[in-house]
């Protein structure tokens, strides 16, 4: 079998037979990726906890015919021992790796495109992404709700979805009280959609910030405005077609 090296987030585990687990990870320069980890719920598993979720590992993963096959696994950064001894961090992070998993094409898709470009090497930036907001999380640099909102919104903007915020969608004013998901970003009184969330100047002010990672005023500000929340959760799950019931858990437990 072919084998490929790259490094990878483990997104999910999926149980198989009595001792393997499916893993889907985000690559650097492979996209998403589903390999099966064989022997990996065995006590002695070579793998160790390399392949759980939020972990970064370097990855060494043989190509099947219809799943790949880690073959070796070394960590990078262990995120995932950080995150999951704190509740928010841990409901912050399956936020993030849910929204990444749904956002990204499944593996069939790039099969192709992996046979395209077998020397690729340069992670994108989704993955840069993905990988800057677990490191945040781990270290406790910000607040886990603020984290995971901020990469939900720049993973979709990135992903083609970029909210227009502070000016009307429809005639450009800047009189702003309205926020459409459907419209594509806020709406003065006259142009607003059924279904439009009322907003502040704040929420908008608090939604941009959390678009371009301004932390400053993130860190200054107090906590995120109701709709800020709601807004995120509604924003991505319209665009992505799919619920992310973590972003939803999120929305309601923090
Ligand atoms: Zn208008």
């Amino acid at each position: 079998m072919p084998v490929y090296h790259d490094e990878g987030v483990i997104l999910r585990t999926q149980d198989l037979g009595e001792a393997d687990r499916i893993v889907t990870i985000l690559t650097a320069s492979h996209g998403k990726v589903r390999a099966v980890a064989r022997g990996v719920r065995r006590e002695k598993s070579r793998f160790g906890a390399r392949l759980e979720p939020f972990m970064r590992s370097d990855l060494l993963i043989a190509t099947g015919r219809s799943l790949d096959v880690v073959s070796q696994a070394a960590v990078i950064m262990p995120y995932a021992r950080a995150i999951c001894v704190d509740y928010n961090s841990y409901l912050a992070a399956s936020a993030i790796a849910q929204t990444a998993d749904k956002l990204h094409a499944d593996p069939q898709h790039n099969t192709a495109w992996r046979a395209v470009n077998p020397t690729s090497s340069r992670p994108d930036g989704q993955y840069r992404l993905l990988i800057g907001a677990l490191g945040a999380l781990a270290s406790r640099l910000h607040t886990p709700l603020t984290i995971a909102y901020s990469y939900v919104l720049r993973a979709m903007a990135q992903a083609g979805w970029l909210p227009r915020l502070g000016s009307c969608v429809v005639c450009g004013t800047a009189d702003c009280t309205y926020f459409s998901v459907q419209g594509g970003g806020t709406m003065c009184a006259v142009h607003q959609l059924p279904g439009s969330h009322s907003v502040s100047a704040d929420s908008v002010k608090q939604l941009q910030a959390l678009l371009e990672g301004d932390w400053g005023f993130l860190d200054s500000a107090q906590a995120l405005d109701n709709c800020v929340g709601a807004i995120i959760e509604e924003w991505s799950e319209y665009y992505v077609e799919r619920p992310i019931r973590s972003l939803r858990l999120l929305h309601s437990m923090i």
